[in-house]
């Protein structure tokens, strides 16, 4: 039985370069169908435009970052800044919603918002979007967050934050620590890493304090990323201003947490 001569220098270089040809075809064919069949993860981003400055700032930015991203990651990104979209019927047909700079005021909007998160929906809310009065103003979204806002930093200072879980899929490649851009920083009560359900992704370093000038966070535990266990959700104490979006190991946090929300992680 012939089987060719492999002995033949020729004839084996040849095999390989067609061997070699036949991978990277295989190769090249597999990444197409991978990407082709993959559903696009369908994103909804609310935000204001009638909010503090600052806070339209950084949703214009962020905006622009994730349409930035939208192609490669196979996103579905969409924004509104009608909040009477967080409804059952727009809802229905999102994955992931993002609070860019606000919340939502009516009780039909927090009504949709509930039920889209305890039916799996998946959330992640920049800064202003985890800020409330008190308790009472939405018992559920307390609950939900694990805490409520306490006190701010003024003015808006880069800080240095601790990456404290490293193997969450949002954090997975970060350094230990890393500085954040100019940002107003917020406290909470009860401490967030006192919740059971939470999570705490990131926090202030100790080496920031006193962190502020007119408003000042003198110290103690003071997280700025965390996700709540019992639901699809991350919110990050980033937000204000223009500068946010210039750190590229914090904007690969933002990418991965869309990703993880979109069950791509
Ligand atoms: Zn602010």
């Amino acid at each position: 039985m012939s089987r060719g001569n492999p002995d033949c220098p020729m004839g084996r270089l040849a095999l390989r370069r067609c061997l070699r040809f036949l991978c990277a075809f295989i190769f090249a064919s597999a990444s197409v169908s991978v990407s082709s069949q993959q559903e696009p993860i369908r994103v909804l981003a609310f935000y204001s435009t009638h909010v503090e400055q600052d806070h339209v700032e950084f949703a214009m930015q962020a905006i622009s970052f994730f349409q930035g991203i939208a192609a490669r990651d196979h996103l579905d990104f969409k924004t509104t800044s009608n909040w009477d979209d967080l409804n059952p019927m727009v809802l229905k047909n999102c994955q992931v919603v993002l609070w860019l700079n606000e919340f939502p005021s009516t009780a039909a909007q927090r009504k949709a918002f509930e039920d889209f998160m305890e039916h799996g929906g998946a959330w992640m809310g920049f800064h202003v979007a985890g800020w409330m009065e008190s308790r009472a103003t939405w018992p559920w979204f307390a609950d939900f967050l694990g805490t409520v806002f306490s006190g701010n930093s003024w003015p808006p200072l880069p800080a240095t934050l601790i990456v404290d879980d490293r193997n969450h899929p949002a954090t997975r490649g970060l350094p230990a620590s890393f500085v954040s851009p100019d940002n107003e920083w917020y406290s909470w009560e009860p401490a967030p890493r006192k919740n059971p359900n939470i999570q705490v992704l990131m926090t202030l370093a100790p080496s920031n304090y006193p962190l502020g000038f007119k408003d000042t966070l003198g110290g103690g535990d003071v997280p700025v990323v965390w996700a709540n266990k019992k639901y699809k959700m991350i919110y990050a104490n980033m937000g204000h201003g223009s500068k946010i979006m210039d750190s590229k190991t914090q904007n690969q946090f933002f990418e991965n947490a869309v990703l993880w929300l979109g069950g791509r992680r």
